[in-house]
């Protein structure tokens, strides 16, 4: 079928993009679903700190892409091996499909699905192979969901089926930002009664982490960011303190568990820095690949903290989704609250300026 998307031309174009256009919006064609794939009618997507991270070259992927990997959507057909889902029902995308069967998936979430990276690397979906192209010339997939578009063909395992009374929005963006600002909270480091939790860096990911970390009503909740419209959010949000790096440092305020949502390396630094005697620093942001830190490999050691990495929140999207939807319902989780604009298609290129300027939480383009 014909379809439209955003495709990613060239990365590491020069910015603002609203000028140098590194997305183009592209008529495609999109093959049917194949053996357990679903073709999905897509509702409605966010703009991820990851999607911006292909578009600057910060993460190396393989162009033409059709970027995006927060969507929710309705499922029009399935291809002929009949997975478990139904016509019309409304799936939250994931965009590390685990194959159940390999090391990684037997870790329940501590490491990601092995064929899943591989197909993530490749720009293919985890059967193999594209489904997209343009003009004759394949078209990658962005991690399994490429959901920039009008419509998706992705994998049975990619997906996590939700009820209809969560809106389109709310399910799109319990895909990435709650499965893995909650998963970093929930499956890395559970919070004991009294902890208190600290998160640095409050996009999309980091503000989910707010949100699980005052519904789980365990302790004290710090947010720590520099811009300070976000703070005053977190605050709205239900953060007891909400403060910047500087005033952390100056304060010496710490946590037992500290969440680094912001992919750089001074939050990074701020975030260990914060971590308090036997507690854990749980980061889930990205850097570029060269970025390094300095730590004081005693302080770890006197002072018995830990440092945790966690891709995904660690989450196993089938188990963690559900759980989820479960203290939305019960009016804990107020994840609308995190979509700060709502977005056609084709404003995609200035929205990624708005993302790298900082001032965007969730942007959703509804479609
Ligand atoms: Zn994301
Ligand atoms: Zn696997």
């Amino acid at each position: 079928m014909r379809i439209r998307g955003a495709v990613l031309e060239r990365i590491a174009a020069p910015v603002p993009f609203a000028d140098s256009a590194p997305l183009t919006i592209s008529e495609l064609e999109l093959a049917e679903p194949g053996p357990g794939e679903l073709l999905v009618r897509i509702e409605a997507a966010g703009l991820c700190h990851s999607d911006l991270s292909v578009v600057d070259g910060n993460r190396v992927r393989p162009v033409p892409m059709l970027l995006g990997h927060e969507a929710a959507g309705r499922v029009e057909a399935v291809g002929p091996a009949e997975p478990d889902i139904a016509v019309g029902r409304r799936v939250v995308m994931t965009f590390l499909p685990r194959c159940g069967e390999c090391a990684g998936c037997a870790s329940e979430g501590r490491t990601p699905c092995i064929p899943g990276s591989a197909a993530n690397n490749a720009g293919e979906l985890l059967n193999g192979g594209r489904r997209l192209r343009r003009d004759g010339a394949e078209v990658h997939h962005h991690l399994g969901v490429s959901a920039f578009a009008t419509h998706a063909v992705v994998d049975r395992r990619s997906v996590v089926p939700v009820d209809d009374d969560v809106p389109p929005e709310v399910a799109a963006v319990l895909g990435c930002a709650v499965l893995t600002g909650g998963g970093a909270l929930l499956n890395s480091a559970p919070p004991a009664k009294g902890d208190r939790i600290m998160v640095v860096g409050l996009g999309g990911v980091g503000m989910a982490a707010v949100l699980v970390a005052v519904s789980l009503g365990v302790g004290e909740v710090i947010a720590v960011d520099t811009v300070p419209e976000k703070l005053a959010l977190a605050r709205e949000l239900g953060a007891n303190t909400a403060l910047t790096p500087a005033e952390v440092a100056e304060q010496g305020v710490q946590a037992e568990v500290v969440v680094e949502a912001a992919g750089n390396i001074r939050a990074f630094e701020t975030a260990v820095a914060a971590t308090a005697p036997g507690g854990t620093t749980v980061t889930v942001g990205l850097p570029a690949p060269d970025a390094r830190a300095s730590i004081s490999p005693l302080a770890l050691v006197a002072q018995g903290r830990s440092i945790v990495g966690s891709y995904l929140g660690s989450a196993v999207p089938s188990r963690d989704i559900p759980e989820y939807v479960r203290l939305w319902r019960a009016g804990r989780l107020p994840v609308e609250r995190l979509v700060s604009a709502r977005i056609g298609l084709e404003q995609i290129n200035t929205a990624m300026d708005e993302l790298a300027a900082g001032h965007a939480l969730r942007q959703v383009i509804v479609f």
